[in-house]
């Protein structure tokens, strides 16, 4: 099992299964009604942190976006709310109920240092 080497490919490529425009009509639902469904409450805490990139429509994770909270400090890649970051942020790579193939890698980003 490798580590972060912190190359910031993660945080500059954040991947996910949901639309910008769902994951804003799940937040300002949230906003509205204060309901939090547990199985469904990281779209709240992160629909603000991201910024859309761009669709990649034939894969299995196919909307990307940058972290506004991914930063540079002393030349290295950095969470600027590290101590509070997401679940998403905190498993990565690894995630429940996820199984890979023996051979397939752990992280999906190229160079990762959990694949080495
Ligand atoms: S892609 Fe892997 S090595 Fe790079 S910052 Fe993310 S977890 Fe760390
Ligand atoms: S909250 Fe931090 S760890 Fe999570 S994607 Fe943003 S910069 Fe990366």
């Amino acid at each position: 099992m490798g580590e972060c080497i912190r190359c910031g490919n993660c945080c500059q490529d954040v991947r996910l299964a949901e639309s910008p425009e769902l994951l804003e009509k799940a937040y300002f639902y949230w906003k509205k009604s204060k309901q939090i469904d547990p199985n469904f409450s990281e779209i709240y805490l992160i629909y603000p942190m991201l910024e859309f990139l761009f669709e990649e429509p034939d894969v299995d994770l196919p909307y990307h976006y940058r972290c506004k909270h991914f930063v540079f400090k002393d030349g290295l890649a950095t969470c600027s709310i590290h101590p509070i970051r997401p679940r998403m942020c905190r498993d990565f790579p690894y995630y429940e109920g996820v199984k890979l193939e023996e051979e397939e890698n752990v992280s999906p980003y190229e160079g990762c240092g959990y694949n080495i």
